[in-house]
This record gives structure tokens, sequence and C-alpha cells, in this order.
């Protein structure tokens, strides 16, 4: 028995349940990944004991000459993987991140404009009760009823109007690629930063198969857990101009001590994330949701009312539109948990429903390419959804194509005991 199961048996239960939970069944949340053991034995390693507040070469505590190494990794290989002038991998978390960006280029009360969240925005980009809609003035901006896709013509209208200091560009739910030159130029028009929020996309970024924001933007946020596959926490890419004021707002403006096993395992991810095995993981992903957005706009799957926001998807997730559905974002978000399938429902621009009940779900690839999952198992896995979303469906006979898939790629087995 491990020093866990000793001390605290009913934490361990609670974790080895969850292992058997992500093995046993299809993880298909957009935000989500499996982080490499290497990276897990990084993040649950020595480094958690270490106080490190400051920069490597610059810290606050004695002893930091190993976490200083760590740190220093992690600033040149994100830097390099990305093309950045600077970076900052101190940030606990993408909210976090966000929070720090826009106190360094801030001040309360200044004006900016992000994606609406019912739009596809996250919650930092300006909701009223997150802290950007309360220090900040914001202006939000939609995307259009009809093509599903970000109205640019609106961003500028908007932007003329209302002067920001700052224009988000990034999002939490949008299938389809920004443009990030566009933005730049309307946000050099009306005098403002760029700050672009590539939490969900960098994966897809750092492989080559995504249009970089770093050239274009002044300031670059990310998670490190989503498509990028790493462990749960944020970084904050930038110019070298702007790279002392993040660095003070981070810390001490935001944070005290760094999480240095983070940091750490932040590291790992991005070696693997410069590897040639990480791009093609990322190309499957691409190649599973364009599947999966293929075959739930065939003919069948629309006679039970399902259709697919903007048409498709050029990222690692699809946006599903259940207005005509019998089933609403939470039914079908049940339907598919009942069969072994993990989603998140999601509001859809315009959502008649409550946000708590909502009328679209969001469905993504990342997790299942790192199980290795193929473009066969992708169009399985796409068909058992489509057969799950129509009014009359087998649950016993999609469960066990469910377990078939889950069983053709073991997740985690040398952690299995
Ligand atoms: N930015 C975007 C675009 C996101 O989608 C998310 C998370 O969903 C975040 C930031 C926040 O990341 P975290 O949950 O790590 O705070």
């Amino acid at each position: 028995n491990s020093p866990l199961h000793e001390l605290d048996p009913d934490v361990a239960a609670a974790v080895d349940a969850e292992l058997h939970r992500q093995q046993s069944t299809l993880e298909m949340i957009a935000s989500e990944n499996f982080a490499p053991v290497a990276v897990m034995e990084a993040q649950g390693s020595v480094l958690t004991n270490k106080y490190a507040e400051g920069y490597p070469g610059r810290r606050y505590y004695g002893g930091c000459e190993h976490v200083d190494v760590v740190e220093q990794i992690a600033i040149d290989r994100v830097k390099a993987l990305f093309g950045a002038e600077a970076a900052n991998v101190q940030p606990h978390s993408g909210a976090q991140a966000n929070a720090a960006a826009m106190f360094a280029l801030l001040s309360p009360g200044d004006t900016i404009l992000g994606l609406n969240l019912a739009h596809g925005g996250h919650l930092t980009h300006g909701m009223k009760i997150n802290f950007s809609g309360k220090l900040y003035n914001v202006v939000p901006y939609h995307v259009d009823a009809e093509t599903g896709l970000v109205d640019m013509d609106e961003v500028e209208r908007l932007a003329k109007e209302h002067r920001p200091k700052l224009v988000i560009a990034g999002w939490s739910a949008y299938p389809r690629q920004l443009d990030f030159a566009a933005f730049r130029r309307i946000a050099d028009e009306v005098g403002a930063y760029l700050m672009v929020d590539m939490a969900h996309f960098a994966g897809l970024v750092a492989a080559g198969l995504h249009p970089s924001p770093v050239p274009h933007a002044h300031v670059v946020t990310t998670t490190t857990h989503k498509t990028l596959g790493g462990p749960r926490g944020g970084v904050i890419l930038s110019t070298a101009e702007l790279a002392k004021k993040i660095n003070s707002a981070v810390f001490p403006g935001q944070q005290g001590g760094p999480l240095e096993h983070v940091v750490a395992a932040k590291a790992v991810a991005f070696k693997i994330a410069a590897g040639s095995a990480f791009k093609e993981r990322q190309q499957r992903t691409l190649e599973g949701a364009k599947l999966l957005a293929e075959r739930l706009t065939q003919p069948d799957v629309a006679e039970a009312g399902v259709a697919v926001l903007s048409g498709g998807t050029d990222v690692h997730l699809v946006l599903v539109d259940l207005r005509d559905s019998e089933l609403d974002g939470r039914q079908a978000e049940d339907r598919l948990h009942e069969i072994g399938i993990t989603v998140n429902r999601n509001a859809i621009p315009n959502d008649p429903r409550p946000p708590m009940v909502t009328s679209g779900l969001r469905i993504g690839t990342p997790a299942l390419a790192t199980r290795g999952f193929t473009a066969d198992d992708f169009r399985e896995v796409a068909d058992v959804i489509a057969e799950a979303l129509k009014p009359s469906y087998d649950a016993e006979a999609l469960k066990a194509r469910v377990t078939a898939l889950a069983d053709k790629h073991p997740l985690y087995p040398d952690l299995t005991k």
C-alpha cells in the first residue's frame, strides 16, 4: 500500500476511483487532457516544499539554487516553443495569468473589449461578477447570429466608439480561428493593447497547426493543461518591453510564492510539446474534431434537430446546437454520461435556455488524441455520439462500444494497482 493509502484511505479511495473513471470512460471535455506520468512526477516532487518569491537569480528566500534552474528551463523552453520575447511561468492558472496581465496593463475603471461569455468568451474576459467585470468597464463583442463567426465589423465599431485600453481576443467555446492581424490593426487604430488568450488552442499553435498570436499581440496568455497537455497552470508571454511590468504584476502584484513543482511540470510539458510525437497528436486532435463535425452534420442527425455551430470546426472542439432537438444541453450531457462519454453542456449564442440548462454541447478531442485515438477510432466515437443524440437510442449497445474503445487504448496502465 502507498503512503497515501496508509495515511488517508478516504482520499486515496477517491483518487483511485477517479483514475478508474478516467480509464473506463471517454473524456471529451474540450479543456481537458491527460498529463503524462513524467509531468505528474515533477508536479508531485519535493519542489512543492520550496518558497521562491521572486524570479530566477532574484529571490527573496535562500536555497533557491535548484528551483532557479527549473524555472529558467521552463522560461527558456516556452519562449522557444512559441517564439516569444519574454515569458512568465508563475501564474497558478489561466485565470491568474489573465488577472496579472490585466493588472499590468490597466487601471481600475479602464475599458476592455472582450468576447461575450455566452458567445464563447471566458469569465475573465469581462463577465459581470468576475474580477474583470468588476474592476474594468467591459464592452462585449459577439459572434454573428448567421455565420457563428466573431463579428469583426462589430469589434471595429465598438473599438472606435469606446476606445478601450485593452482588446482581448481568445475564447473558451468557439470552433474557428481568429484573425489576430485584424485584431491588432483595430487595437492599433484606437491605441489599445492586444491580449490574446490562447488557453484553448495553445497546443495547436505549439505544433504549428494553428496561426500563432505571438507576432501580433502585446501579451499572450495561456493555460498549460488544455491542448498543451501539461499540468494545471498558466503562462504569460509578452514583448520584451512589457516583461518587467508583467513580472511585477504576477509577483508581488497578484501572487506570493510560485508553485515550483508545477513550474517543473510545465518545463517537462514544454519539452514534450516541442517534439514530433506532440505534433502528430495535435494532428489527430484536429482530425478527430473534423470527423465529429462531419458525422454530426449528416441528415440522420439533422433529423433529430441536432446541428453544428458554424457548420464545422478548425480546432479541437465541436459546438453542438440543440435548439431544435428534444434534448436540452443538460439532458444531452446526461445522455452521453450514461453511455460513458464525458462532455459539458454549453450556452450557445442567443441561447433561449438558462445557463444551468443551455441548448448546446461542447465536445473536444484533445484527451482522446493523447490516449492514442486514430481517425478510425474517432469515426467510431462520432457515430456513437450521433446515435446517442437521437430520440431512440440503445444505451447498452452504445455503452459497449464506448467500453471497447476505452479498452483498446489503455490509459495510465502503470498507475493501475
Ligand atoms: N482562458 C480561457 C480561454 C479558458 O478557457 C480558461 C479555462 O477554461 C481560462 C482562461 C482559465 O483557466 P483556469 O481554469 O486555469 O483558471
